[in-house]
């Protein structure tokens, strides 16, 4: 659980909404869509006319032709524009009944989420009392009510804020299996774009193995996962199992993509691996600084010879160089470098505008990449400060855990959502074929 939630609990509270039926307002004012609705159905309508309209210009002019008003060139000429004019129409009518549909499930939501809001707010005195039971069960109401606490400190000033879970947990679900797993009730579709199978050899490539990922993978809220091994495991990609895998398990769409290992000087060993399979999506990583690795646990001593700061230096220089290279789809973890705690005295901010500014300028996708809270460090890659930066000049993210073994897919996945969207991202980039697209957060 977060751990703001726990002053929220106690006496001190310091939050601006303190009681469900405030909430409930919040919910209403979001789902309040009435105008929206009129607006898709009058547009509906009229679409619809439009479509109606055009079959009958169509069989009009079959008649004229018919009739021997038009020549049959002429007949071809109208026919040719009227069938680009009604597939249109079709795509935008189907564009108007999907929005129709989406506000419609969220109408369902606000009303299931009112219903658990308004018996909450009839037994709140069972709440109130000045006991530990009391105490327990405003423990469990914050638990079930609160999915992230936010303080944000300004000065001497610190202002807490509240993302409410908009709907009850599943039914039967004890209030643990609620908290434990926010991501699993979340209807968002989600994706993990950088988890390794094979890992680091730990197993081989099979349906099986695959298949073991995707039931994680849907457990926790995953739609689509993509399968990056790290590059010098090429061999151990097996098209096929991966290809079977797609088939078998439809919950989950899979994707496949590599991650490449940086290294300036080695272009046409990159363009190798990057040209072996078909993949949807390529990862570029900066895993070293000249041709030590900066993210080895055994191998360290690549902080004891450099100066921290010029070693920084050396590893954004690599990162730029990366993205601006045009090979990859998707920037790596992108501050890695920060893995063991080595920090510079010296300021580094000016480096890592540097380093967004020539992200922003590639195009390249930036990989918000959870594995970073299983390592030292402890945080996200990229920090929060950096993925501020990358928001501000508009450069679009995927999500990942980086994964090497099954009950990581989508591991920290609170974290990372709560990061992501608290710095104001709300979609994420999806790939097939190396074609892009976005899924709303
Ligand atoms: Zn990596
Ligand atoms: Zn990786």
């Amino acid at each position: 659980m977060h751990r703001g939630s726990k002053s929220w609990c106690g006496k001190t509270s310091s939050s601006s909404s303190k009681n469900p039926g405030e909430t409930l307002e919040r919910v209403r004012a979001q789902f309040d869509t009435a105008d929206e609705t009129r607006e898709l159905q009058a547009r509906h309508t009229d679409l619809t006319k439009r479509l109606a309209a055009k079959q009958v210009e169509k069989d009009r002019y079959i008649r004229l032709y018919a009739q021997g008003h038009i020549s049959e060139e002429e007949l071809e000429t109208y026919l040719i524009d009227l069938k680009h004019q009604i597939s249109n129409l079709r795509l935008l009518v189907e564009a108007a009944e999907a929005d129709l549909a989406s506000i419609e499930e969220n109408a369902l939501t606000a009303k299931t989420a009112e219903t658990w809001l308004m018996t909450l707010r009839e037994r709140i005195s069972e709440v109130e009392a000045d006991t530990p039971e009391a105490f327990h069960k405003r423990q469990q109401l914050v638990r079930l009510l609160v999915e992230g606490v936010t303080l944000n400190r300004e000065g001497r000033d610190t202002t807490a804020v509240v993302t409410y879970r908009f709907g009850p947990p599943d039914e039967g679900a004890g209030v643990e299996a609620g908290v434990a797993d926010s991501v699993r009730n979340s209807r968002r579709p989600l994706i993990d774009y950088h988890l390794h199978v094979v890992a680091h050899g730990d197993r081989p490539m099979t349906v099986e193995n695959i298949l073991t990922y995707c039931e994680v993978a849907r457990e926790r809220g995953i739609r689509q996962m993509g399968i990056t091994e790290h590059d010098r495991y090429l061999d151990d990609i097996d098209l096929a199992a991966f290809q079977e895998a797609r088939e078998k398990f439809q919950d989950v769409e899979l994707r496949l993509g590599i991650e490449i290992d940086f290294v300036p000087g080695k272009e046409e060993q990159m363009d190798r691996f990057a040209t072996a399979l078909p993949y949807d999506y390529i990862i570029g990583s900066v895993h070293r600084v000249g041709d030590e690795e900066v993210d080895h646990p055994d191998h360290k001593e690549i902080y004891e010879k450099w100066d921290t700061y010029e070693l920084y230096e050396a590893y954004y220089e690599n990162v730029r160089k990366a993205a601006l290279s045009g090979r990859f789809d998707v920037l790596g973890h992108p501050d890695l470098i920060k893995i063991f705690r080595h920090f510079p005295d010296a300021d580094i901010t000016p480096m890592l505008e540097e380093t967004a500014d020539a992200v922003a300028e590639s195009g390249i996708v930036v990989d918000v990449n959870a594995a970073g809270l299983r390592k030292p460090i402890g945080e996200i890659y990229p920090s929060r400060t950096f993925l501020e930066m990358f928001h501000r000049r508009g450069v679009p993210i995927i999500l990942s855990s980086d994964a090497h073994a099954p009950n990581e897919v989508a591991a920290g996945y609170d974290r990372s959502l709560e990061l992501v969207r608290d710095v104001g991202y709300r979609e994420v980039v999806t790939f097939k074929n190396r074609e892009r697209g976005t899924l709303a957060l």
